[in-house]
């Protein structure tokens, strides 16, 4: 602060300043005479007047101008985004004196600015001298309190949809395999709780390094993402299609036996092995396939086991010849 212009004055209306408002003219006057000597600083824009882990506890009020306080985060790091304007009549830096905290924010003046400073050894005597005071500045946390918890619900609500964002595959807008080792876990001790039956459904597209090597990677992406629209198109809401990697999906369907899941696959196979990918309305690509193989959870089985099952089933299905469903 020692950098900052100090002098002494009243030139300030008391009523004006939101901690002392609504006070009577009694009271008013014992303020005014607590505060007297305060001292009055002015900030250029741009200037720091207080810095954030510094020590020093005391109240700005700001009389002309315009304060910005930036948040820091735990790193030290300033967050340029989280700028909050404090405007002639409010205050700043009342918590640190309450706690007497270091301040966790850095405050500097966003335009020309005169502000009051009371130390807080001068509002303990405000707050013991008036309950006016008291009581307004408790609205003022309570404020701070609730802005607080907004900005809490916010972080949250960008938290939970990068966590989405996280869960889905970018190419296809299937899940992903996080989403997959985050949500069959569950699903599985669903199944083995309820007693429901659970079948899951690995697909692997055939040939499909030939497909890219005969018309290029972008089509090739082309042809994955026709394909994770046939799986999607064709499950009821209650069924999740995930893609497991490179060009292999899996299909899960709770509440369905090995019969019911074998339809399912037979149905997906045939719709993806009649899929016209098109890259321009005239010119179709060949038609891609895939193999299909069925898992149903049994007794006590375990997520791996039921993966293995499913790769095993696929593993038959290749070796059947391709486009087809095995077990
Ligand atoms: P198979 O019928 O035995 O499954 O033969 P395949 O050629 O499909 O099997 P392989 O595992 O040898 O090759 C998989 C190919 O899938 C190779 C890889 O380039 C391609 N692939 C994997 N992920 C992607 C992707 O995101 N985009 C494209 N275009 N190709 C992919
Ligand atoms: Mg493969
Ligand atoms: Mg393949």
């Amino acid at each position: 602060m020692e950098h900052l212009t100090h002098f002494k004055s009243t030139d300030y209306q008391i009523e004006d300043i939101h901690l002392f408002r609504d006070i009577n003219s009694d009271n008013r006057q014992l303020i005014a005479h607590i505060i007297k000597d305060c001292d009055v600083v002015k900030a250029r824009t741009g200037q720091v007047v207080l810095d954030a882990n510094s020590s020093g506890a005391r109240l700005f009020i700001v009389l002309k101008g315009s304060l910005g306080i930036t948040k820091i985060n735990e790193n030290n790091n300033l967050l340029e985004n989280s700028i909050t304007q404090y405007l002639p009549g409010e205050c700043v830096g009342e918590i640190s004196v309450l706690d007497e905290e270091i301040h966790s924010a850095t405050i500097s003046a966003l335009s020309d600015s005169e502000l009051l400073v009371i130390e807080a050894e001068t509002l303990w005597t405000l707050i013991d001298e008036s309950n006016g005071v008291a009581r307004n500045l408790l609205q003022l946390l309570s404020f701070r309190i609730r802005a607080a918890n907004a900005q809490i619900r916010n972080r949250q609500k960008v938290g939970e949809f990068y966590r989405q964002l996280s869960m889905v595959d970018g190419l296809t807008g299937l899940h992903n395999r996080a989403w997959l080792n985050n949500q069959l876990p569950g699903m599985v001790d669903h199944a083995h709780a309820t007693g429901n039956p659970l079948s899951i459904v690995m697909v692997d597209l055939d040939h499909f390094k030939r497909f890219n090597d005969e018309h290029g990677h972008l089509r090739g992406d082309d042809a994955l993402q026709s394909a994770a629209k046939v799986l999607n198109a064709g499950l009821r809401p209650t069924d999740f299609a995930a893609r497991f990697g490179g060009e292999e999906m899996i299909v899960i369907l709770p509440g369905t036996s090995q019969k019911a899941a074998i339809g399912v696959a037979q149905r997906l196979c045939t719709r993806l092995s009649k899929t016209k990918i098109f890259i321009d309305s005239l010119r179709p690509l060949p038609h891609i396939t895939g193999s299909f193989g069925v898992a149903t959870l049994q007794p006590g089985e375990d997520v791996a086991t039921l993966m293995s099952n499913a790769d095993t089933a696929l593993y038959r299905a290749k070796a059947g010849g391709r486009n087809q469903v095995s077990i």
